[in-house]
Protein backbone atom coordinates (compact mmCIF):
# COMPACT_ATOMS: atom_id res chain seq x y z
CA UNK A 1 0.00 0.00 0.00
CA UNK A 2 1.54 3.35 -1.13
CA UNK A 3 1.98 6.23 1.39
CA UNK A 4 -0.65 8.47 0.71
CA UNK A 5 -3.35 5.87 0.84
CA UNK A 6 -1.73 4.82 4.32
CA UNK A 7 -1.70 8.48 5.29
CA UNK A 8 -5.85 8.66 3.75
CA UNK A 9 -7.01 5.80 6.14
CA UNK A 10 -4.61 6.59 9.26
CA UNK A 11 -5.47 10.49 8.94
CA UNK A 12 -9.63 10.03 8.90
CA UNK A 13 -9.32 7.22 11.59
CA UNK A 14 -7.81 9.81 13.87
CA UNK A 15 -10.67 12.10 13.39
CA UNK A 16 -12.34 10.65 16.33
CA UNK A 17 -9.93 11.85 18.74
CA UNK A 18 -11.48 15.56 19.87
CA UNK A 19 -8.65 16.52 21.52
CA UNK A 20 -8.04 19.19 18.26
CA UNK A 21 -10.12 22.20 17.84
CA UNK A 22 -11.17 21.78 14.41
CA UNK A 23 -13.00 18.12 14.32
CA UNK A 24 -16.63 18.39 14.11
CA UNK A 25 -17.30 20.86 11.00
CA UNK A 26 -19.58 20.65 8.36
CA UNK A 27 -18.54 18.86 5.76
CA UNK A 28 -17.51 21.35 2.13
CA UNK A 29 -15.50 20.21 -0.61
CA UNK A 30 -14.05 21.91 -3.49
CA UNK A 31 -14.56 18.51 -6.03
CA UNK A 32 -18.07 20.44 -7.03
CA UNK A 33 -15.86 23.81 -8.39
CA UNK A 34 -14.48 26.29 -5.26
CA UNK A 35 -11.47 26.26 -3.33
CA UNK A 36 -11.12 24.90 -0.35
CA UNK A 37 -12.48 21.61 1.97
CA UNK A 38 -13.10 20.52 5.11
CA UNK A 39 -13.20 17.06 4.67
CA UNK A 40 -9.14 15.66 4.36
CA UNK A 41 -8.12 14.63 7.40
CA UNK A 42 -5.06 15.04 8.63
CA UNK A 43 -4.35 18.77 9.96
CA UNK A 44 -5.72 19.25 13.33
CA UNK A 45 -5.04 22.57 15.40
CA UNK A 46 -4.36 22.77 19.03
CA UNK A 47 -3.19 25.15 21.42
CA UNK A 48 0.58 25.70 23.19
CA UNK A 49 0.32 26.48 26.75
CA UNK A 50 1.02 30.09 26.00
CA UNK A 51 -1.91 30.32 23.62
CA UNK A 52 -0.52 29.73 20.56
CA UNK A 53 -2.91 27.87 18.20
CA UNK A 54 -1.01 25.07 15.89
CA UNK A 55 -1.15 22.94 13.60
CA UNK A 56 -0.53 19.47 14.10
CA UNK A 57 -0.08 16.63 11.57
CA UNK A 58 -2.58 14.50 13.67
CA UNK A 59 -2.52 10.45 12.49
CA UNK A 60 -2.62 6.58 14.02
CA UNK A 61 0.73 4.80 13.56
CA UNK A 62 -1.87 1.62 13.17
CA UNK A 63 -6.32 1.30 12.80
CA UNK A 64 -5.72 -2.06 13.06
CA UNK A 65 -6.24 -2.65 16.96
CA UNK A 66 -6.43 -5.85 18.91
CA UNK A 67 -9.10 -4.19 21.33
CA UNK A 68 -12.74 -4.05 20.34
CA UNK A 69 -14.21 -1.51 21.76
CA UNK A 70 -17.72 -1.29 20.65
CA UNK A 71 -17.77 2.59 20.02
CA UNK A 72 -14.75 2.83 17.84
CA UNK A 73 -14.54 2.38 14.07
CA UNK A 74 -10.82 0.80 14.29
CA UNK A 75 -12.18 -2.15 16.57
CA UNK A 76 -10.84 -5.18 15.62
CA UNK A 77 -14.40 -6.90 14.49
CA UNK A 78 -14.52 -3.50 12.53
CA UNK A 79 -15.26 -4.11 8.58
CA UNK A 80 -12.85 -0.97 7.34
CA UNK A 81 -9.69 -0.61 5.44
CA UNK A 82 -6.52 -1.08 7.96
CA UNK A 83 -3.24 0.41 7.09
CA UNK A 84 0.14 0.79 9.43
CA UNK A 85 2.84 3.26 9.40
CA UNK A 86 5.94 2.22 10.14
CA UNK A 87 8.07 5.04 12.57
CA UNK A 88 10.25 5.83 10.18
CA UNK A 89 6.83 6.65 7.40
CA UNK A 90 5.39 8.78 10.67
CA UNK A 91 9.09 10.51 10.94
CA UNK A 92 9.43 11.21 7.31
CA UNK A 93 5.79 12.26 6.70
CA UNK A 94 6.22 14.79 9.82
CA UNK A 95 9.70 16.25 8.70
CA UNK A 96 8.19 16.86 5.32
CA UNK A 97 5.12 18.38 6.30
CA UNK A 98 7.11 20.65 9.03
CA UNK A 99 9.57 21.28 6.18
CA UNK A 100 6.80 22.57 3.61
CA UNK A 101 5.76 24.75 6.34
CA UNK A 102 2.28 22.74 6.63
CA UNK A 103 2.29 21.43 10.25
CA UNK A 104 4.21 22.82 13.58
CA UNK A 105 3.94 19.89 15.13
CA UNK A 106 2.61 16.10 15.39
CA UNK A 107 -0.50 14.28 17.37
CA UNK A 108 0.07 10.57 17.55
CA UNK A 109 -2.01 7.92 18.78
CA UNK A 110 -2.33 4.08 17.84
CA UNK A 111 -4.80 1.02 17.64
CA UNK A 112 -3.36 -1.37 20.37
CA UNK A 113 -0.28 -3.20 18.30
CA UNK A 114 0.41 -6.82 20.46
CA UNK A 115 0.62 -5.33 23.72
CA UNK A 116 0.32 -2.00 25.57
CA UNK A 117 4.02 -2.50 26.04
CA UNK A 118 4.46 -2.63 22.47
CA UNK A 119 2.44 -0.15 20.91
CA UNK A 120 3.73 2.41 23.15
CA UNK A 121 7.30 1.51 22.33
CA UNK A 122 6.59 2.13 18.63
CA UNK A 123 4.84 5.70 19.70
CA UNK A 124 7.93 6.59 21.55
CA UNK A 125 10.44 5.51 18.95
CA UNK A 126 8.65 8.00 16.79
CA UNK A 127 9.23 10.81 18.91
CA UNK A 128 12.72 9.76 20.06
CA UNK A 129 14.16 9.71 16.07
CA UNK A 130 12.21 12.99 15.41
CA UNK A 131 14.05 14.46 18.36
CA UNK A 132 17.38 12.66 18.73
CA UNK A 133 17.84 12.00 15.25
CA UNK A 134 16.78 14.87 13.05
CA UNK A 135 16.88 17.36 15.92
CA UNK A 136 12.92 18.21 15.68
CA UNK A 137 12.16 21.33 18.00
CA UNK A 138 8.27 21.09 16.79
CA UNK A 139 5.27 20.44 19.16
CA UNK A 140 4.36 16.23 19.87
CA UNK A 141 1.71 15.27 21.64
CA UNK A 142 1.48 11.45 22.10
CA UNK A 143 -1.31 9.28 23.34
CA UNK A 144 -0.24 7.29 26.25
CA UNK A 145 -1.56 3.56 26.41
CA UNK A 146 -2.62 2.42 29.71
CA UNK A 147 -0.34 0.63 32.06
CA UNK A 148 2.24 0.83 29.63
CA UNK A 149 5.87 0.09 31.06
CA UNK A 150 6.86 3.03 33.43
CA UNK A 151 10.14 3.71 31.65
CA UNK A 152 8.33 3.92 28.48
CA UNK A 153 5.86 6.66 29.78
CA UNK A 154 9.30 8.32 31.27
CA UNK A 155 10.32 8.27 27.76
CA UNK A 156 7.69 9.62 26.15
CA UNK A 157 7.43 12.62 28.41
CA UNK A 158 10.94 13.18 27.81
CA UNK A 159 9.95 13.85 23.85
CA UNK A 160 6.30 15.38 23.82
CA UNK A 161 4.88 18.24 25.02
CA UNK A 162 2.18 16.66 26.14
CA UNK A 163 0.67 13.03 26.91
CA UNK A 164 -2.78 11.71 27.06
CA UNK A 165 -4.55 9.04 27.93
CA UNK A 166 -8.08 8.59 27.18
CA UNK A 167 -10.57 8.00 30.11
CA UNK A 168 -13.25 7.09 27.24
CA UNK A 169 -16.57 6.66 29.45
CA UNK A 170 -17.38 8.76 31.86
CA UNK A 171 -18.36 5.60 34.34
CA UNK A 172 -16.18 2.64 34.99
CA UNK A 173 -19.44 0.81 34.75
CA UNK A 174 -20.02 2.41 31.75
CA UNK A 175 -16.30 1.74 30.19
CA UNK A 176 -16.42 -2.06 30.92
CA UNK A 177 -20.18 -2.67 29.40
CA UNK A 178 -18.53 -0.34 25.94
CA UNK A 179 -14.87 -1.36 26.25
CA UNK A 180 -14.28 -5.03 28.11
CA UNK A 181 -10.83 -4.79 27.34
CA UNK A 182 -9.92 -1.64 28.94
CA UNK A 183 -9.89 -1.24 32.54
CA UNK A 184 -10.49 2.16 34.23
CA UNK A 185 -8.34 1.29 37.31
CA UNK A 186 -5.58 0.72 34.09
CA UNK A 187 -6.32 4.35 33.23
CA UNK A 188 -6.10 6.12 36.45
CA UNK A 189 -3.18 4.36 37.74
CA UNK A 190 -1.28 5.56 34.53
CA UNK A 191 -2.91 8.99 34.82
CA UNK A 192 -1.56 8.74 37.88
CA UNK A 193 1.61 8.11 37.36
CA UNK A 194 1.74 10.87 34.78
CA UNK A 195 1.01 13.12 37.36
CA UNK A 196 3.85 11.88 39.56
CA UNK A 197 6.61 12.43 37.10
CA UNK A 198 5.06 15.87 36.36
CA UNK A 199 5.20 17.11 40.18
CA UNK A 200 8.48 15.73 40.56
CA UNK A 201 10.09 17.82 37.53
CA UNK A 202 8.51 21.02 39.03
CA UNK A 203 10.03 20.15 42.43
CA UNK A 204 13.21 19.75 40.93
CA UNK A 205 13.40 21.78 37.45
CA UNK A 206 16.82 20.44 36.65
CA UNK A 207 15.75 16.18 36.73
CA UNK A 208 14.75 15.03 33.12
CA UNK A 209 12.13 17.17 30.99
CA UNK A 210 8.85 16.02 31.60
CA UNK A 211 6.00 16.86 29.47
CA UNK A 212 5.93 20.51 29.98
CA UNK A 213 2.33 20.88 28.39
CA UNK A 214 0.74 18.47 30.84
CA UNK A 215 -1.16 15.68 30.33
CA UNK A 216 -4.88 15.90 28.90
CA UNK A 217 -8.10 13.38 28.60
CA UNK A 218 -10.76 12.97 26.32
CA UNK A 219 -13.97 11.60 27.05
CA UNK A 220 -16.94 10.29 24.89
CA UNK A 221 -20.47 11.85 25.32
CA UNK A 222 -23.91 10.02 24.29
CA UNK A 223 -22.21 6.83 23.90
CA UNK A 224 -23.92 5.42 26.86
CA UNK A 225 -27.10 6.98 28.96
CA UNK A 226 -24.65 9.03 31.28
CA UNK A 227 -26.16 12.69 32.24
CA UNK A 228 -24.45 15.62 31.96
CA UNK A 229 -24.29 15.77 35.82
CA UNK A 230 -22.29 12.28 35.75
CA UNK A 231 -19.56 13.38 32.83
CA UNK A 232 -18.88 16.79 34.85
CA UNK A 233 -18.32 14.68 38.12
CA UNK A 234 -15.84 12.71 36.75
CA UNK A 235 -14.30 15.84 34.92
CA UNK A 236 -14.21 17.84 38.36
CA UNK A 237 -12.63 14.57 39.74
CA UNK A 238 -10.12 14.23 37.33
CA UNK A 239 -8.97 18.13 37.78
CA UNK A 240 -9.15 17.55 41.12
CA UNK A 241 -6.88 14.65 41.10
CA UNK A 242 -4.14 14.56 38.66
CA UNK A 243 -4.36 18.46 37.54
CA UNK A 244 -5.21 17.73 34.14
CA UNK A 245 -4.79 20.54 31.36
CA UNK A 246 -7.91 19.76 29.89
CA UNK A 247 -10.53 17.43 29.22
CA UNK A 248 -11.98 16.98 25.99
CA UNK A 249 -15.70 16.08 25.06
CA UNK A 250 -16.52 13.88 21.86
CA UNK A 251 -20.21 13.76 21.18
CA UNK A 252 -20.67 9.74 19.83
CA UNK A 253 -20.86 9.14 16.51
CA UNK A 254 -22.48 6.64 15.08
CA UNK A 255 -20.19 4.30 13.23
CA UNK A 256 -21.03 0.78 10.19
CA UNK A 257 -22.46 -2.15 11.92
CA UNK A 258 -22.41 -0.95 15.32
CA UNK A 259 -23.16 -3.24 18.23
CA UNK A 260 -27.21 -2.91 19.57
CA UNK A 261 -26.65 -1.65 23.00
CA UNK A 262 -24.82 1.60 21.13
CA UNK A 263 -27.59 4.59 20.46
CA UNK A 264 -28.35 4.96 16.84
CA UNK A 265 -28.11 8.37 16.03
CA UNK A 266 -25.09 10.76 17.18
CA UNK A 267 -26.57 13.24 20.81
CA UNK A 268 -27.05 16.60 19.46
CA UNK A 269 -23.62 18.55 19.05
CA UNK A 270 -24.99 21.35 20.91
CA UNK A 271 -24.63 18.72 23.70
CA UNK A 272 -20.71 18.80 23.81
CA UNK A 273 -20.90 22.12 23.28
CA UNK A 274 -22.47 22.60 26.48
CA UNK A 275 -20.63 20.52 28.15
CA UNK A 276 -17.31 22.41 27.20
CA UNK A 277 -19.25 25.92 28.52
CA UNK A 278 -20.14 23.71 31.89
CA UNK A 279 -16.31 23.11 32.01
CA UNK A 280 -14.71 26.44 31.46
CA UNK A 281 -17.50 27.33 34.46
CA UNK A 282 -15.92 24.58 37.00
CA UNK A 283 -12.69 25.77 36.36
CA UNK A 284 -12.44 30.06 36.09
CA UNK A 285 -15.74 30.98 36.99
CA UNK A 286 -16.30 29.23 40.72
CA UNK A 287 -19.04 26.62 39.85
CA UNK A 288 -19.68 23.40 41.23
CA UNK A 289 -21.00 20.83 39.32
CA UNK A 290 -24.06 20.66 41.56
CA UNK A 291 -24.95 24.60 40.91
CA UNK A 292 -24.94 23.96 37.19
CA UNK A 293 -26.59 20.42 36.79
CA UNK A 294 -29.48 21.46 39.29
CA UNK A 295 -31.75 19.98 37.01
CA UNK A 296 -34.17 16.81 37.76
CA UNK A 297 -32.68 14.99 34.52
CA UNK A 298 -29.05 16.18 35.53
CA UNK A 299 -28.68 17.63 31.81
CA UNK A 300 -27.91 20.76 30.19
CA UNK A 301 -30.13 22.92 28.76
CA UNK A 302 -29.28 22.88 25.15
CA UNK A 303 -31.48 26.20 24.09
CA UNK A 304 -29.05 28.46 26.23
CA UNK A 305 -25.76 28.51 28.06
CA UNK A 306 -25.61 27.00 31.79
CA UNK A 307 -24.49 30.13 33.34
CA UNK A 308 -27.09 32.08 31.85
CA UNK A 309 -29.88 28.55 32.79
CA UNK A 310 -28.12 29.07 36.37
CA UNK A 311 -28.55 32.62 36.58
CA UNK A 312 -32.40 32.15 35.20
CA UNK A 313 -32.83 29.90 38.00
CA UNK A 314 -31.18 31.92 40.97
CA UNK A 315 -32.86 35.41 40.29
CA UNK A 316 -32.70 36.07 43.79
CA UNK A 317 -28.92 36.54 43.40
CA UNK A 318 -29.29 39.58 41.52
CA UNK A 319 -28.47 42.29 40.17
CA UNK A 320 -25.30 42.88 41.68
CA UNK A 321 -24.16 45.87 41.96
CA UNK A 322 -21.02 46.59 39.08
CA UNK A 323 -19.45 49.23 41.02
CA UNK A 324 -19.21 46.92 44.42
CA UNK A 325 -19.76 43.52 43.44
CA UNK A 326 -16.99 41.31 44.52
CA UNK A 327 -15.01 39.54 41.41
CA UNK A 328 -16.86 35.75 42.66
CA UNK A 329 -19.93 37.39 42.40
CA UNK A 330 -19.52 39.67 38.55
CA UNK A 331 -17.76 36.15 37.62
CA UNK A 332 -21.63 34.98 37.51
CA UNK A 333 -23.15 37.61 35.65
CA UNK A 334 -24.09 36.00 32.28
CA UNK A 335 -22.45 38.37 29.60
CA UNK A 336 -19.60 38.72 31.90
CA UNK A 337 -16.47 36.79 30.52
CA UNK A 338 -13.34 36.77 32.98
CA UNK A 339 -11.68 39.75 31.17
CA UNK A 340 -14.34 41.80 31.06
CA UNK A 341 -14.40 41.54 34.96
CA UNK A 342 -11.19 42.02 35.10
CA UNK A 343 -11.56 45.13 33.42
CA UNK A 344 -14.09 46.14 35.05
CA UNK A 345 -12.85 46.02 38.89
CA UNK A 346 -9.76 47.71 37.60
CA UNK A 347 -11.64 50.35 35.67
CA UNK A 348 -13.80 50.97 39.10
CA UNK A 349 -10.53 51.71 41.05
CA UNK A 350 -10.53 55.32 39.69
CA UNK A 351 -14.00 55.93 38.86
CA UNK A 352 -17.64 55.06 39.05
CA UNK A 353 -18.60 52.83 36.28
CA UNK A 354 -21.92 53.86 34.51
CA UNK A 355 -23.78 52.15 31.60
CA UNK A 356 -22.32 53.84 28.79
CA UNK A 357 -18.70 52.89 29.95
CA UNK A 358 -19.82 49.05 29.27
CA UNK A 359 -19.20 49.22 25.57
CA UNK A 360 -15.38 50.89 26.49
CA UNK A 361 -15.13 47.61 28.54
CA UNK A 362 -16.69 45.57 25.70
CA UNK A 363 -19.41 44.53 27.79
CA UNK A 364 -22.74 44.29 26.14
CA UNK A 365 -25.48 46.47 27.66
CA UNK A 366 -28.26 44.51 26.64
CA UNK A 367 -26.97 40.96 27.99
CA UNK A 368 -26.45 42.20 31.44
CA UNK A 369 -29.03 44.52 32.04
CA UNK A 370 -31.13 42.22 34.11
CA UNK A 371 -28.91 40.81 36.24
CA UNK A 372 -26.81 44.53 37.20
CA UNK A 373 -27.01 47.88 39.08
CA UNK A 374 -25.67 50.27 36.92
CA UNK A 375 -25.76 54.08 38.17
CA UNK A 376 -28.83 56.02 36.57
CA UNK A 377 -30.38 52.90 35.48
CA UNK A 378 -33.42 51.26 37.86
CA UNK A 379 -34.94 48.79 35.44
CA UNK A 380 -32.86 45.40 36.74
CA UNK A 381 -35.27 44.38 39.08
CA UNK A 382 -38.07 44.31 36.70
CA UNK A 383 -36.51 42.40 34.04
CA UNK A 384 -35.90 39.96 36.27
CA UNK A 385 -39.42 39.38 37.17
CA UNK A 386 -40.52 39.28 33.74
CA UNK A 387 -42.09 35.97 33.20
CA UNK A 388 -40.62 35.62 29.25
CA UNK A 389 -37.45 36.66 30.36
CA UNK A 390 -35.32 33.83 28.75
CA UNK A 391 -37.06 34.46 25.39
CA UNK A 392 -36.47 37.85 25.10
CA UNK A 393 -32.67 37.25 25.84
CA UNK A 394 -32.59 34.72 23.43
CA UNK A 395 -34.32 36.77 20.86
CA UNK A 396 -31.39 38.85 18.27
CA UNK A 397 -29.61 41.60 20.23
CA UNK A 398 -30.40 44.45 18.36
CA UNK A 399 -34.64 43.39 19.01
CA UNK A 400 -33.60 43.02 22.50
CA UNK A 401 -31.54 46.43 23.25
CA UNK A 402 -34.92 47.53 22.02
CA UNK A 403 -37.08 45.59 24.04
CA UNK A 404 -35.33 45.56 27.24
S1 LIG B 1 -8.20 0.56 22.08
FE1 LIG B 1 -10.42 0.72 21.72
S2 LIG B 1 -10.73 2.94 21.40
FE2 LIG B 1 -8.53 2.57 21.13
S3 LIG B 1 -8.27 2.20 18.91
FE3 LIG B 1 -8.56 0.19 19.89
S4 LIG B 1 -10.74 -0.24 19.70
FE4 LIG B 1 -10.45 1.96 19.35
Amino acid sequence: MDISRKLEILADAAKYDASCASSGTERRTSRAGGLGSTTGMGICHSYAPDGRCISLLKVLLTNACAFDCLYCVNRSSSNVPRARFTVAEVVGLTLDFYRRNYIEGLFLSSGIIRSADYTMEQVVEVARTLRLDHGFRGYIHLKTIPDADERLVAEAGRFADRLSINVEMPTADGLAKLAPEKDMGAIRRTMGRLRLRLDEKAAEPRSPRFAPAGQSTQMIVGADASSDQTILQTSAGLYAGYRLKRVYYSAFSPIPDASRVLPPTAPPLVREHRLYQADWLLRFYGFGVDEITETADGMLALDIDPKLAWALRHRDRFPVDVNRADREALLRVPGLGSKAVGRILASRRGRTIRAEDLTRLHVPLSRVAPFVILPGRSDARRLLDLEDLKQRILRPQRQLSLAL
